[in-house]
């Protein structure tokens, strides 16, 4: 229990940290710079499909492709990479890059593993408390590869984080997130859109505790593309025409949610003029 309290009190000083040097805007509001994280890298493989392929590998592959159509058809939106190249990126500093960019949406790329080579299908999740054992397990998966830092434990970014303890896994995504609806909303995008289109079908969206998305200040999401595991769903991840059709998912995703908030943001400028009118209207009567 005092390691708990210990944890939480870490915990309560660390989430002071993301707005520290962040100068505030309105995230979530527009969409006017993406960041797009692939998972792992470097000396952090991921998860391996069958002998033949890392995830490290298809996350970068599939993030790279996502970045070139966004860069090609909406050049008022800024791209950026937490990795472009097969290079080792600490954990914090994924989300760390998109609070210091102010960005206003982050979405963390991978692939699922199971023993149960049967399972198959992507899922997004955003941060929230997991519902089942298997997305728990998702996360501790995801979770996990803290342990390629040296430091990690006496980092003081990950607040005392263990993936050893289960206490860990569930006590950080307590934490409000402000960004919950919109990281829903998107989530359900990016399902609908990947399910429609790619051979790997949608296993819905889900919740678990991901480090990765812990510290973002906007809204975030961490998409499992399909199960490296799986013979069929490694296929689609492993080829080129594959990794196309997921990462197009993804960007019908982001035009879609785009568009959305495009149009509530219009709507509210409208409520707003027409507010303005009414009390020019009144002054005139007076
Ligand atoms: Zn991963």
């Amino acid at each position: 229990m005092r390691i708990v309290i210990a944890f939480l009190l870490t915990l309560g000083i660390f989430m002071l940290l993301p707005s520290a040097g962040v100068k505030p805007h309105a995230a979530g509001s527009t969409l006017k710079t993406i960041v797009l994280d692939a998972g792992h890298g470097g000396q952090d493989p991921g998860c391996n499909g069958a002998g033949e392929i890392w995830e490290k590998n298809v996350t970068l592959a599939i993030t790279l492709k996502l970045g070139k159509l966004l860069e090609d058809s909406m050049k008022d939106v800024k791209v950026v990479y937490t990795r472009k190249t097969d290079k080792f990126v600490e954990l914090w500093e994924r989300p760390n890059q998109a609070n210091k960019d102010n960005a206003d949406l982050f979405i963390s790329i991978h692939c699922n593993a199971n023993n149960n080579t049967a399972a198959a299908g992507s899922e997004t999740y955003f941060m929230g408390l997991h519902k089942t054992s298997g997305n728990l397990e998702v996360s501790k998966r995801e979770n996990s590869v803290i342990t390629y830092e040296s430091d990690y434990k006496t980092n003081e970014r990950y607040g005392g984080f263990d993936p050893n303890s289960p206490e860990s896994h569930i006590i950080f995504t307590l934490v409000q997130n402000a960004f919950l609806q919109q990281s829903l909303k998107f989530s359900q995008m990016v399902e609908n859109q990947t399910g429609a289109i790619s051979k790997v079908k949608s296993r819905g969206i889900k919740q678990a505790g991901f480090l990765v998305l812990w510290q973002t200040a906007m809204p975030s999401v961490l998409v499992e593309t399909g199960f490296l595991t799986n013979a069929s769903d490694r296929a689609v991840l492993k080829s080129e025409e594959g990794q196309k059709i997921i990462a197009k998912g993804i960007y019908k995703a982001i035009v879609a949610y785009k568009k959305e908030l495009e149009k509530s943001a219009a709507i509210k400028a409208e409520k707003k003029n027409t507010a303005t009118d009414s009390t020019k209207s009144a002054k005139n009567i007076r």
